[in-house]
């Protein structure tokens, strides 16, 4: 015969209560972990435009020395595939940029960014391990690493454009938010921070976009819902053709 005292019982009241909260809050960690994946889609967020921004002559290529000499540049992604080429559609979506490596295959870790045109920088994320003490502790690195973006303003035809130029992955970050930067002017090195999608790392590469409209830095197509080329095309533009179609 089994005799319980008092204490007992209600010790094992406890025990009981406690494995119920313990199942409840794995429940609540688990639902949470699901309901933060890949596949989940958040409207794009903006950037306060900078008005009166300095308009710039002329826009170079963001790699010293301002020529793309040396660095390998993707095919167009609907004669050949490519990883790094613009509009390219992979597992994580469509690829609003060019990366650049090195054309004979050498690291690029470490070559001097430049700003490609006079600007002000407008949206700056620090890597978490990069620059732990400025990191914001928000998931803003996550995938991207450094991210520095420019808005540039420049005169056409009569009228003041705007463009947005996106350096991700860097080994450092030389400006500051809102700095005002001249063409030329060295705002990093290229690096590999964050540089992994799915179970791949990339080597030291440069993510280069050019933007048409303000939205914040760690923005990607496929994370706000944009899944054809012409969606992407409202808010992106070819890196390349814009600095070869707008030199100073
Ligand atoms: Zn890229």
């Amino acid at each position: 015969m089994i005799h319980r005292t008092k204490q007992q019982i209600v010790m094992t009241k406890d025990i009981i209560l406690r494995g119920t909260i313990f199942t409840l809050l794995l429940s609540l960690f688990l639902f949470s972990g699901c309901s933060s994946n890949d596949d989940e889609i958040t409207p794009l967020t903006y950037v306060t435009i900078v008005e009166n921004n300095p308009q710039t002559d002329g826009f170079d290529f963001p790699i010293y020395s301002g020529e793309m000499t040396g660095w390998k540049i993707p095919p167009n992604p609907s004669v050949t595939y490519d990883e790094g080429s613009f509009l390219v559609h992979r597992d994580d979506g469509i690829h609003p940029a060019i990366d650049f490596f090195r054309e004979d295959g050498s690291s690029a870790e470490g070559y001097e960014l430049w700003s490609i045109g006079d600007g002000v920088v407008v949206d700056i994320v620090y890597d978490r391990e990069a620059y732990p003490s400025k990191w914001d502790g928000s998931d803003r690195d996550e995938g991207w690493g450094n991210l520095i973006l420019i808005q540039h303003d420049y005169l056409e035809n009569g009228v003041n454009n705007r463009i947005f130029a996106l350096y991700a992955h860097t080994k450092t970050i030389e400006v500051e938010l809102n700095d005002v930067v001249q063409r030329n002017q060295l705002i990093g090195l290229v690096g590999k921070t964050d540089g992994v999608s799915g179970t791949v790392t990339w080597p030291d590469h440069l993510h280069f976009e050019i933007r048409i409209t303000n939205i914040t830095a760690d923005s990607w197509p496929k994370s706000s819902g944009l899944t054809t080329d012409a969606e992407v095309l409202e808010h992106w533009t070819h890196p390349l053709d814009f600095v070869s179609e707008h030199r100073p």
